[in-house]
């Protein structure tokens, strides 16, 4: 939890480009979009991933995502469509270990798979 990247972001000590926050979630920008529109939705509490997620955890993650309901209408592409996923452990590409969704929006988006 210390050195993670996330939880500066959320503390200030790094720069972020927000577009939401309340009291338990953040999302901003990716530094490195992958889409037009490429934003992470974290929860404010540190958990690893989706795999470290308590019971306590749900309503917080049920939180997350209705933020990213807010950020897809408020940025427009609620209508065209868009993308939310997170990438849980090392199969997946997982980097940044405190959990996040991507919201990916403003272009056809590749199909998932390997
Ligand atoms: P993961 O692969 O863990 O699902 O995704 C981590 C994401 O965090 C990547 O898309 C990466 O570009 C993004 N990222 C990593 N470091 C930073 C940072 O310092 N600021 C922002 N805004 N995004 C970051
Ligand atoms: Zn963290």
């Amino acid at each position: 939890m210390g050195d993670c990247i996330f939880c500066k972001i959320i503390e200030g000590e790094l720069p972020s480009k927000k577009v939401y926050e309340d009291d338990h979630v953040l999302a901003f920008h990716d530094i490195q979009p992958a889409a037009p529109i490429h934003v992470l939705i974290i929860p404010k509490k540190h958990f690893a991933s989706l795999d470290a997620a308590g019971e306590e955890d749900w309503a917080i993650v049920g939180q997350t995502q209705r933020a990213a309901q807010n950020i897809a209408r408020e940025l427009g592409v609620a209508e065209s469509g868009y993308r939310v996923v997170t990438n849980c452990g090392s199969n997946a590409g997982q980097v940044v270990h405190h959990l996040h969704y991507h919201l990916l929006a403003g272009a056809k988006l590749a199909p998932l798979g390997v």
